[in-house]
């Protein structure tokens, strides 16, 4: 079943602050060098580019902005533990 958009993935921000403790604690934004984050708290994907095709696959991710210039960042939903690896919106 195809994920609409007003299906999207409310993730739990403090699970997200557990996983990357270790990381947000020495993140500096590489653009304005602040270190402050705010983690959106919606799953976004992004999807492979492929010449002609629409891709059936995507990867999930969690998305930081820095709370200086908004630069984002990126982190896998998969690895941070949000999403199963089998789940189906990776691979619809
Ligand atoms: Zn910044």
């Amino acid at each position: 079943m195809a994920t609409t958009l007003t299906q999207t993935k409310k993730i739990d921000t403090k699970q997200v602050e557990e996983a990357l403790d270790e990381v947000l604690s020495n993140f500096k934004c590489p653009f304005s060098g602040h270190r402050s984050w705010t983690i959106i708290d919606e799953l976004v994907t992004i999807t492979p580019w492929i010449e002609g095709i629409v891709p059936d696959h995507s990867y999930p991710a969690v998305m930081l902005a820095c709370n200086g210039c908004g630069y984002v960042a990126l982190f896998s939903a998969i690895k941070l533990g949000l999403v199963s690896p089998d789940a189906e919106s990776v691979n619809a």
